[in-house]
């Protein structure tokens, strides 16, 4: 997707990698003599570390940086230089791990503003997180921005409806705590035959594109990926529909993040044995796999990429493939 003269996408930051229930599982640390080398791994500090921190005052300590496999619930920022040159920074999901992610990487990054929010899909690891941003809107030292916008669809909406009733309406809240100051946006749900564009700001093309993610009864359940100015996000899907593949290969964008849960296919979610075939099939020059559970470990991942069993028909393709992880900066 080509940005418009007025945009420049500058680069992507991987917030998280991870499943909902964030990588280390708690539960993998406190049983007996724990066992599961991804959790454990989760709990080390990061050796050399590629994230170098762009923070401008001494007084905030670095943040401590960890090994590769710790990992939250899959989110991230696209951030872009609007046509007065600002730079502008765009969440995708909001999840029940973003505060603590943000404590990390915000910080790490020096990111201030969040001049929008796109969420995929109403489930916990996407939107349990947006009572938090309650701190960007209401802050004792005067709020960094007076509102934050949402964009989202109507089922999403409907299901933040009922978890936060007040956040949508105020008159709805009980016991005086602190409210986020949201305004939401309620784009077309897309269909397997229709992707209405939409834009963020009035300024930030996006064409959302609907993948299989489960099933809700006897239909496929969706959740909305999207395609942004040279990024294509799909972040949760099992399935992804053949009029998708055709909408993707013809945006020509070049760098693509992709759902990845671990080796073999899950009921909501693909495994490599889909994901790496699907990305040879989509054809994007340089893929990016997320949302890795306690199966996959960081580093074993990397390898099966370079093998020759899965990684020879990407290379023949021109496909690059890298294993993301939490804090990864990527060019766009
Ligand atoms: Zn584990
Ligand atoms: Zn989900």
């Amino acid at each position: 997707m080509t940005a418009p003269a007025a945009i420049t996408p500058i680069e992507f930051i991987f917030l998280g990698t991870g499943p909902s229930n964030a990588i280390p599982d708690v539960t993998c640390l406190t049983r007996p003599n724990p066992s599961c080398k991804v959790c454990l791994l989760a709990t080390q500090p990061a050796e050399r570390d590629s994230r170098p921190p762009r923070r401008s005052d001494p007084r905030v300590a670095e943040v401590q940086m960890w090994n590769k496999n710790r990992r939250g619930n899959t989110s991230g920022i696209y951030r872009y230089r609007d046509a007065t040159g600002t730079i502008k920074n765009i969440l995708i999901d909001c999840g029940k791990t973003f505060y603590a992610s943000a404590v990390q990487w915000f910080v790490h990054y020096n990111i201030q503003q969040i001049d929008a929010v796109i969420l995929t899909h109403d489930h916990a690891d996407a939107v349990m997180g947006l009572d938090d941003l309650r701190s960007w809107t209401l802050h004792r030292d005067g709020p960094v921005q007076s509102t934050i916008p949402i964009y989202l669809n109507q089922s999403t909406y409907t299901v933040i409806s009922s978890i936060f009733p007040y956040i949508i309406n105020a008159s709805k809240a009980t016991g005086g705590g602190h409210i986020p100051s949201l305004t939401f946006h309620i784009f077309d749900t897309p269909t397997l035959t229709t992707f209405p564009p939409f834009l963020i700001n009035a300024t930030l093309p996006v064409t959302p594109f609907p993948v299989e993610h489960g099933r809700k009864g006897s239909d496929p359940y969706y959740c909305t990926a999207f395609l942004l100015p040279h990024l294509t996000y799909i972040s949760d899907t099992n399935h992804i529909p053949a009029p998708v593949f055709e909408l993707v290969r013809r945006s020509e964008n070049r760098v693509l993040v992709l759902d990845c849960l671990r080796e073999k296919d899950f009921a909501s979610h693909q495994g490599y044995e889909s994901a790496i075939p699907c990305a040879e099939a989509l054809g994007v020059p340089r893929v990016y796999f997320m949302g890795f559970n306690h199966e996959c470990e960081h580093g074993e991942f990397e390898k099966v990429l370079e093998s020759e069993e899965w990684g020879k028909g990407l290379r023949e393709k021109g496909v690059k493939a890298e294993v993301a992880f939490d804090g990864l900066v990527i060019q766009l």
